[in-house]
């Protein structure tokens, strides 16, 4: 594997950005996008690149460098995540920076993309570090054009320290400039499981359009945040007789046929830090998750988990990406080929960025919702865009990943043209 750099170089087969590029050219196949749109689409609008002085506890200063991409704010202001990471690089926040672009639009949220990321390795940084570092970032965003949240290892107290820093600078409260903030200050309920909860939605409605019913088997690659959300929700709202059948982590994969139950697996995490050594389960390999007989596969963990190497022995009939770009455009042809239906990950996993802009609503009106109130504005939202993705890959004769590129690079589009840009 190439090593990924600051710089964000690595091959081009393995590079998000390139990936993202291949996939909305394949769309503009059935988009049919005049070349100045298409120009401005395969390119981030403004990056910001920054450095960040940051005093540690020894009294020295380290210096940290970060990056915003606002990829495209046609629909509204930019929003996604900011991440905290030792090898996070351009190329990866580019890639997720338009994600996010067709993310918000695929759910018709009046949003545009963005991305960030800060190099840095939060597990040897102490808390007091942490929190200079994130009033650092919070100095330079949190603007109404551009609404972060949080991302790998940053979390809502991290997103609690930027909004005060930007509320002290302002001389107001200023909740609305990012999202993913505690419930005690201006955070939203529902926010924690919307990301599972909006995939569990996708994988219910896909269910219903093929026809497939019964007692189903699903396994989690990746058995984090939304891992661990969508193995509880997914017998919670589709049927407590189905059955968990395998799950990893990074540190390793269990499978027990017969069915894992998802509240003791999740003690067990908690308590040891990993799947691993579950009782009942026997031990896989991790590649092998993906793998297993099941109906339903959701990869929660990383990127290019499904290749042209190993997307022939998926078996699953559905597949659920909560992680962004987990499958190839080699493997998404292998899935085709085989009939595999595929959620695609920038609407499987749209249901984190709603329940965020639903925040931020709540953060404009100070009118705060009851939990049943998300839940029910939740899955109206991801049901319609599942279905008019539904309906445009049946249209067009194409799988979901491409309908789901058409109905939001249309809209992103449709927005640059009203306001004359192109
Ligand atoms: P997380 O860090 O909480 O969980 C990731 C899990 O994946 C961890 O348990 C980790 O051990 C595991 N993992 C790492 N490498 C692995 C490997 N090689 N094999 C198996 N497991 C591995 O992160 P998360 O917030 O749950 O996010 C997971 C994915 O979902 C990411 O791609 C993220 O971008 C995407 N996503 C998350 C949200 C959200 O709201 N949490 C929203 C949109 C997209």
């Amino acid at each position: 594997m190439t090593q990924a750099t600051a710089e964000g170089v690595k091959t081009p087969e393995e590079n998000p950005f390139e990936i993202a590029r291949r996939q909305l050219l394949a769309a503009n196949a059935y988009l049919g996008l005049d070349d100045a749109t298409l120009a401005v689409l395969m390119e981030p609008l403004r990056e910001l690149h920054v450095t960040l002085p940051v005093r540690m506890d020894d009294g020295s200063t380290k210096v940290f460098k970060g990056f915003r991409v606002q990829y495209n704010d046609a629909r509204g202001p930019t929003k996604g995540g900011i991440r905290f990471h030792p090898e996070e690089t351009i190329d990866t926040v580019r890639a997720l920076a338009a994600w996010m672009t067709w993310k918000t639009a695929v759910v018709d949220i009046p949003l545009g993309g963005g991305k960030g990321g800060v190099i840095c390795d939060p597990k040897s940084m102490s808390t007091g570090e942490l929190e200079r570092l994130s009033r650092q970032v919070g100095r330079i965003l949190g603007l109404e054009k551009d609404v972060p949240a949080p991302d790998v290892y940053t979390n809502p107290q991290i997103m609690a320290w930027m909004t005060d820093e930007i509320s002290w600078h302002r001389g107001y409260n200023a909740p609305g400039t990012f999202t993913g903030k505690p419930l005690a200050w201006g955070g939203s309920q529902g926010r924690g499981d919307a990301t599972a909860r909006g995939g569990v939605i996708c994988i219910r409605e896909a269910l219903t359009a093929l026809g497939i019913t019964g007692h189903l088997r699903y396994a989690i690659q990746g058995f984090g945040n939304a891992g661990q959300f969508a193995a509880t929700l997914f017998r919670e709202m589709l049927g407590c007789d189905h059955v968990l059948v395998a799950a990893s982590d990074s540190r390793g994969a269990i499978h027990c046929p017969d069915g894992l139950d998802p509240a003791a697996l999740i003690a067990h995490k908690e308590a040891t830090g990993s799947v691993v050594g579950f009782a009942g389960a026997e031990a896989i390999d991790p590649a092998a998750v993906l793998e297993v007989e099941a109906d339903v596969l959701i990869p929660a963990a990383l990127e290019g988990a499904l290749r042209a190497d190993n997307a022939d022995r998926v078996r699953a009939r559905v597949v659920c990406e909560l992680a962004n770009g987990p499958t190839t455009p080699e493997a998404d042809a292998i899935l085709r080929q085989k009939g595999v239906f595929v959620i695609p990950d920038f609407l499987a996993n749209a249901g984190g960025v709603t329940v965020s802009y639903f925040e931020q609503v709540q953060n404009g009106t100070q009118y705060y919702w009851d939990l049943e109130e998300v839940h029910e504005k939740l899955d109206h939202k991801m049901t319609a865009a599942f279905r008019e993705v539904r309906r445009t890959a049946i249209r067009h004769e194409v799988d979901m990943r491409t309908a789901a590129y058409v109905v939001a690079v249309r809209r992103v589009a449709d927005a640059m043209k009203v306001r004359g840009w192109v």
